[in-house]
């Protein structure tokens, strides 16, 4: 694989990079541009491309509002993305077991 900070060849297993020392997020896997979740005001897409460039929010927010605002073509663009991009897994925390059939009770 290659850093993706110097553009160097690494090993595909390296949590650092041998040339510029970048620590290289192989742990938490791949990261996806997904719509998220957590953060969404309309539809996540841009709390989605926040957590994938690892930017803040706000700032993917604003840029993309001034482009609408001024370029038009940001509202069209986070409708594509709204369908284009997929959504973030649902976190479901453990789930209750399913209701145990119920021992008959009595009369
Ligand atoms: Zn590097």
């Amino acid at each position: 694989m290659y850093c993706n900070y110097c553009g160097k060849v690494i090993q595909d297993d390296a949590n650092l990079c041998a040339y510029c020392g970048t620590r290289l997020g192989s742990v938490a896997g791949r990261r996806k541009l997904m719509r998220s979740r957590a953060n969404r005001k309309i539809a996540g897409v841009c709390a989605g491309f926040a957590e994938y460039f690892d930017l803040d929010v706000t700032v993917v927010r604003v840029v993309w509002l001034i482009v609408a605002l001024f370029g038009g073509g940001g509202v069209l663009a986070y409708i594509i993305a709204w369908i284009v991009m997929p959504e973030e897994p649902e976190y479901v925390p453990v789930a209750p077991p399913a209701t145990p059939p119920q021992p008959y009770q009595g009369s």
